[in-house]
């Protein structure tokens, strides 16, 4: 039985045990995936070289864990950041499947980011993971931040003068249980033609109620740990796969 983790300091809310679990059960792989928090993340490298087959990582040791790592992927090496670690032999690889579940979630949606203008609320890991998808193709990325303003970060109120394309919500504003609230007014949404949220819980944000959209994060999440569990078991994506999982994590969401 090979066994997987996710590792980070507060986990209370994580979906990626119900999708790796329901993944290698669907898939009849002989593997199971816990949640570990922990402060030290020193003694859990050392306990996961010998004990696991591969972990994913979130919040606060996305960046952390580079220094216990033998080699990374190109994307993480973008991103300068690591969500899933494989361990071959002791030898810990790491890789960003952020950058492709963001990728998947607008092909799986259909959303057309190619010259149009873009933009990204929130300046974290996130919107950083958006922005470098966004880049080479989008007419505009920008990120928008509360108070960091230089190259490629524009202000709150500077998102009143542009074109808005798409919006892409990488704040936590609006997650449960805090529903009630939205990152940007109506004026700006108004404006804007298409809207993306990363939020996976509610399913309808107020952001995405506000524009009638279903585009939420649950995609996203699904897909960074169906690649996860490419890397580590070699299986295989396909819409079907991802859409079924989605189905069977809609149990999960918190009552509106
Ligand atoms: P993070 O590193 O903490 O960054 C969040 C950013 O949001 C901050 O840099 C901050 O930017 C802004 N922000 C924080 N509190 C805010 C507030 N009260 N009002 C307005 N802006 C605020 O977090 P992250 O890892 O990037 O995650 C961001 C969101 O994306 C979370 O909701 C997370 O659950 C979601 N997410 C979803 C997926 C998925 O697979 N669906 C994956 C990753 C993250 P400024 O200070 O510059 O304004």
């Amino acid at each position: 039985m090979n066994k997987y983790a996710l590792i980070g300091a507060k986990l209370g809310h994580s979906y990626s045990s119900i999708i790796h679990n329901y993944v290698f059960n669907k898939l009849n792989i002989k593997a199971s995936y816990e949640l570990i928090e922990t402060t030290d993340l020193a003694s859990f490298v050392l306990y996961a070289k010998s004990n696991l087959k591969g972990f994913n990582v979130t919040i606060p040791y996305k960046e952390k864990i580079l220094q216990y790592l033998d080699e990374i992927s190109e994307e993480a090496k973008i991103l300068k950041n690591v969500n899933t670690v494989k361990n071959i032999d002791g030898k810990l690889y790491g890789y960003n499947t952020d950058y492709a579940g963001f990728l998947g979630m607008l092909d799986y949606y259909n959303i057309d980011y190619c010259n149009k203008d873009c933009y990204i609320l929130g300046s974290g890991g996130a919107a950083k993971t958006c922005f470098n998808v966004l880049k080479d193709k989008a007419k505009t990325v920008k990120l928008v931040s509360r108070s960091k303003t230089f190259e490629n970060i524009i202000s709150y109120d500077d998102l009143i003068d542009v074109n808005i394309d798409l919006l892409i919500n990488a704040t936590p504003v609006g997650m449960y249980p805090d529903i009630d609230s939205c990152p940007v007014n109506d004026l700006i949404l108004n404006k804007t033609k298409e809207v993306v949220d990363l939020i996976y819980n509610p399913k309808e944000t107020k952001f995405l109620k506000a524009k009638n959209s279903k585009h939420d994060g649950l995609i996203m999440l699904i897909i960074q740990a169906l690649e996860a569990d490419k890397i580590w078991e070699n299986i295989k994506i396909s819409k079907e796969l991802i859409k079924e999982v989605g189905d069977f994590c809609e149990q999960y969401r918190a009552p509106l």
